[in-house]
C-alpha cells in the first residue's frame, strides 16, 4: 500500500466534510489533511479509507469516524508540546491527529494484537508518539502523570477517577460515557478538587473494557 494524488484529493474532501459538520480547529482540518488514512486500515476497507465512517481494524475494534475523531481533538485544544495521555491506541489514527497537532503523545493499548502492530506501523509513517504502552487505560499513566489533556477513545461506563486525578491544573479529560451509546463529555480541572463538565452530545464507541493481563 502507498500514497497517491487520489488519495491526497480524497483527503481534501474529507476535511471539507468534517469542516462542514461544524469543526473549526485549523490543526485537526490540517492534520486530516495530511495523515493517509488509508493505510491504518485493512486492505479490503482501503477503498471507503475516506468516507467519513468508522470501521473494523484488528481484534474486533474499530478505527474512530474522523468527524468524531476531529470532535473529540478539537475539544482538548492543543497547543504545540501539550503532554497528551491517549486511553486505545487501536489504529494509531487518533494518535497521529494529536502528533500532527504538535502534542506530546502517550498511548495506552489493551489488545496486544494492536499494541504490537500499531508499534511497528506509526514509526515507520514517521509518527512518534512519546510512549505507546500495552496495558490497562483506567488506570491512566501514573508515572508521567500530570497531563494537558486525556483522551478516551472507547466507550467508558464511568469516569474512571484516576484519570481526572491525573490532569494538570487547566487540563481537560475528553470521554464518551455511557454503555449502549455514550455522551461526549468534557471535564476541565479548575483546582486540585473542582472539575467543570459539559456534555457534547450521543456519540457510539467499542466498550472500555475493563484488565484482562
Ligand atoms: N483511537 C483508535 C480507536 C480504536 S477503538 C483509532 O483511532 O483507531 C478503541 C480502542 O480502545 C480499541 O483498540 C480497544 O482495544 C481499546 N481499549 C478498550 N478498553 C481499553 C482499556 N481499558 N485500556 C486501553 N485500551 C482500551
Amino acid at each position: 500500500m502507498k500514497d497517491s494524488l487520489k488519495h491526497q484529493g480524497m483527503r481534501n474532501k474529507l476535511a471539507l466534510t468534517v469542516e462542514a459538520k461544524g469543526i473549526k480547529d485549523k490543526k485537526v482540518l490540517k492534520a486530516i489533511k495530511s495523515i493517509p488514512r488509508h493505510l491504518f486500515m485493512d486492505s479490503s476497507f482501503e477503498d471507503h479509507a475516506y468516507q467519513d465512517k468508522a470501521f473494523p481494524i484488528a481484534a474486533e475494534q474499530t478505527i474512530s469516524q474522523p468527524y468524531t475523531v476531529a470532535f473529540q481533538s478539537e475539544l482538548l485544544e492543543i497547543k504545540t508540546g501539550d503532554k497528551i495521555l491517549e486511553i486505545g491506541t487501536g489504529s494509531g489514527y487518533q494518535t497521529a491527529v494529536l502528533l500532527e497537532m504538535g502534542a506530546q503523545v502517550y498511548s495506552i493499548e489493551r489488545q496486544h494484537e494492536l499494541f504490537k502492530k500499531t508499534s511497528r506501523f506509526l514509526p515507520k509513517l514517521g509518527y512518534k508518539p512519546k510512549r505507546l504502552i500495552f496495558g490497562d487505560g483506567y488506570k491512566g499513566l501514573e508515572e508521567e502523570a500530570p497531563f494537558d489533556g486525556i483522551i478516551v477513545t472507547a466507550g467508558a461506563p464511568f469516569v474512571p477517577t484516576p484519570l481526572l486525578a491525573q490532569l494538570k491544573i487547566g487540563g481537560k479529560l475528553v470521554i464518551p460515557v455511557g454503555d449502549e451509546t455514550q455522551i461526549m463529555t468534557r471535564f476541565v480541572r479548575k483546582s486540585a478538587t473542582e472539575f467543570e463538565k459539559t456534555e457534547y452530545g450521543d456519540f457510539r464507541f467499542v466498550p472500555m473494557l475493563e484488565d484482562k493481563n
